[in-house]
């Protein structure tokens, strides 16, 4: 049964190609959504206006048709996180990592997915999940990623153009995870995203056009790879900065009307 398993799981990362990777149906409707949760029935209600309402005071959402009301244009991407079996140092780099754990009845196989999600414009989010099943922990990664969106600010901190647009990060960034660790640096216009492959596709869909960037440690490993880009990216929205530096690097929090 197992091999079944692995079997399908093979047959479908052969199918996901590089476009299928996101997916973007319309599939939210207001009316048939029934909120479970306090903020969700604000929202509904219209009582909660903005995302930023909820961003900012620090609540926690447990529905991810928050997100989707309020972000209609989001976009949601997997990760390459894992690579599908082969001889010779493995084949393709897939978006399910695959484990097994040793039981006496036989292998116990379980994958995982990761997912970011983002507007183009400010909002990223990043959720990773796994289930017996490939299908389930996608539909999981995709979940989280929505729940856990956070609200970055982006500028332009280059000394080299100091244009005061908002198409680069206002300061430079450290995050880290296991024994990754990445410095993401401002960059003038033009300079583009000079980032590891995957990272790059999470600036992109936070809006963020030109960045230098530094790594360290064992970068091949996605999905830590992955999380320490989104560490940095967090720090983006907690740093305090004074009205003086808001005017004169140009921060732009959240949307950029
Ligand atoms: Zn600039």
């Amino acid at each position: 049964m197992a091999r079944d398993v692995v079997k399908n799981a093979k047959k479908e990362s052969v199918d996901v190609k590089q476009k299928d990777r996101r997916d973007n149906k319309p599939t939210f409707n207001l009316d048939s959504w029934k909120p479970k949760t306090d903020i969700g029935r604000k929202v509904k209600l219209g009582e909660i206006k903005n995302i930023d309402e909820i961003l900012d005071k620090g609540l926690k959402m447990l529905e991810p048709e928050i997100v989707e009301f309020f972000l209609p244009n989001m976009e949601s991407i997997l990760i390459m996180v894992g690579q599908s079996k082969g001889k010779f140092g493995g084949g393709k780099r897939s978006i399910w990592r695959q484990t097994q754990k040793k039981t006496c009845e036989g292998n116990r196989t379980k994958f995982t997915s990761a997912a970011i999600v983002g507007d183009h414009n400010g909002y990223i989010g990043l959720g990773v999940g796994s289930a017996k099943e490939t299908v389930p922990a996608r539909e999981k990664a995709i979940r989280q990623a929505k729940l856990n969106l956070i609200k970055i600010k982006r500028g332009c901190g280059s000394w080299e153009c100091s244009c005061a647009g908002p198409h680069s990060i206002p300061f430079k960034v450290k995050g880290g995870c296991g024994s990754v660790r990445i410095e993401i640096m401002p960059a003038p216009k033009g300079s583009n995203l000079t980032i590891e492959k995957e990272c790059k596709r999470m600036l992109e869909l936070a809006g963020i056009h030109d960045v230098y960037s530094k790594t360290k440690g064992q970068t091949g490993t996605k999905l830590n790879m992955i999380k320490a880009c989104f560490a940095a990216l967090k720090q983006l929205s907690q740093m305090r900065v004074l009205p003086e530096h808001i005017e004169k690097l140009g921060i732009v929090e959240g949307r950029n009307e």
